[in-house]
């Protein structure tokens, strides 16, 4: 409402109790939120009247723009995301989706009291650490295990209840960053084990483990690359060697694999293998440490198997509790992890495994009618629609450089109105995101069809309709 631009605009302002009575506020009410709101809305407003701008004076409205600005300041933050990066495992947008089970499982959780630290049995105190470890146990071929809260907490419980103030020994070209600010120096000097670097980037050899092994040495690390290759003039140790000069000095050796598999990735899918967990404790290192969800897509969780001694030594350490998971996480990783339990429907319980395993044939049939519908809608707005070829890869640092041939919804036409109908997308509720390249707008399918086809339909005609 615009009023005079005079001084006794400013006098006409409604008072902040005035305003706060408006009905418009009543959900805030009890809040001291709505009364800062409101001043905010005021301040403005008199801002606006010095600078001779048209000044709001109804309570009605002035209530109406700090209802608004309060909606806006607290929006949910975590919205829901319709992945169209062809990543599956794609660690901005909350890596696994969880399973159908697994859902359920953390909504009973959510829901109710349970026996997260509890025995039926006895009818007295239990430990949440025990309470996936049998299945844990089935699955890999360990002799214990124990989850935390997520790889990195479970690396850096090995690094210190294995290490402190002792040398970890670890090659050169495994000391990597992870994302984000996960490196392998940096988690070793938190634990407060010294690191001790042997070899080179590209070529490291049992000998140069050899020489730096004393009674200093807390553990000899490994780090799977999950990010990265080095290709070349390249050398490395495996891990029947390291875990052999273990044995010999009596040092344990650590095997972070990142991803790691419970059951074959390339049978499942057109992908090369991913090292199995199971593999990696025959090899006979002390722990094996993986993600809850990477490939095994859970809920986010670091799973540590091994010997027993090992392991029980990690769970007995003060810094378990500061890393132990929550009733919500364990709900869902006992669910996923269930699902492993029969592996010949694997493909059909949880997401991750469905996106890896779909055919080109499926990813084709799910899309045409969804193209066809949007055709003339794309055509309006001076697009074109179609399917074509797009790269798929399982991201979350499993198998780097490796893609699975996938489908994509394309959109092409002018750059303003592909960055406008990108934008549109993102905004959306859900979130639609894709990628630009080479001035085309792909929507890969191979990480959509675990969702369901209309809304994301109803999704891309609502952007394309305001583009
Ligand atoms: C991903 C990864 C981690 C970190 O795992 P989070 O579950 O994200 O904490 C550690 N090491 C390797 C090799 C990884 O790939």
């Amino acid at each position: 409402m615009a009023g005079k631009k005079d001084k006794s605009d400013l006098s006409r302002l409604p008072k902040v109790d005035i305003v706060l009575q408006e009905k418009v506020l009543d959900v805030w009410k009890g809040s001291t939120l709505a009364t800062a709101a409101v001043r905010e809305v005021l301040e403005m407003v008199r801002k606006d009247a010095a600078a001779h701008l048209p000044t709001m004076v109804d309570p009605a409205e002035v209530a109406s723009r700090a209802a608004n600005l309060l909606q806006d300041r607290f929006a949910p933050q975590l919205r829901r995301v319709i992945n169209g990066t062809g990543i599956i495992i794609h660690t901005n947008l909350g890596r696994s989706p969880l399973s159908e089970a697994a859902i359920q499982a953390v909504e009973q959780a959510a829901r109710s009291y349970s026996t997260l630290e509890y025995d039926l049995d006895k009818g007295r105190r239990g430990s949440r650490h025990f309470l996936v470890r049998e299945m844990l146990l089935a699955l890999t071929g360990a002799e214990d295990a124990l989850v935390a809260n997520n790889n990195a907490s479970a690396l850096l419980l090995a690094l210190t209840a294995l290490s402190k103030r002792k040398q970890v020994i670890v090659s050169r070209g495994e000391l990597v960053e992870i994302g984000g600010s996960f490196r392998i120096p940096d988690i070793c000097r938190l634990s407060g084990a010294k690191m001790v670097e042997v070899g080179t980037t590209n070529r490291t050899r049992i000998a140069d483990y050899r020489k730096e092994v004393s009674d200093k040495t807390g553990l000899l690390l490994r780090v799977h690359p999950s990010n990265f290759r080095v290709v070349g003039f390249t050398e490395g140790v495996t891990m029947p060697e390291l875990v052999k000069l273990g044995e010999e000095s009596g040092v344990p050796v650590v095997n972070d694999l990142g991803s790691g598999a419970l059951v074959d990735v390339s049978k499942l899918s057109g992908l090369p293998r991913e090292p199995l967990v199971s593999e990696a404790v025959a090899e006979g290192a002390s722990v094996v440490t993986f993600s809850g969800d990477k490939l095994l897509g859970g809920p986010q969780a670091g799973i540590a198997v091994g010997r027993k001694e090992v392991i029980e030594k990690m769970r007995r350490h003060p810094l378990m509790r500061v890393v132990r998971p929550d009733k919500l996480s364990f709900a869902a990783l006992d669910a996923t992890l269930r699902a492993y339990l029969r592996p010949a429907s694997l493909a059909d319980e949880l997401p991750v495994w469905t996106m890896l395993h779909a055919r080109p044939e499926t990813l084709d049939e799910w899309a045409r009618p969804l193209v066809s519908k949007l055709e003339k809608k794309a055509t309006k707005t001076g697009l074109t629609i179609g399917l074509g070829d797009s790269q798929a890869t399982s991201g979350g640092g499993s198998l780097p450089d490796e893609t699975l041939p996938s489908l994509a919804i394309r959109f092409e036409g002018p750059a303003r109105a592909l960055n406008s109908l990108q934008k549109r997308l993102r905004l959306g509720e859900p979130s639609v995101i894709g990628y630009l390249k080479d001035g085309t707008f792909f929507l890969d399918i191979r990480t959509m069809i675990i969702e369901d086809r209309d809304e994301i339909c109803d999704a891309l005609t609502r952007a394309l309709l305001k583009t």
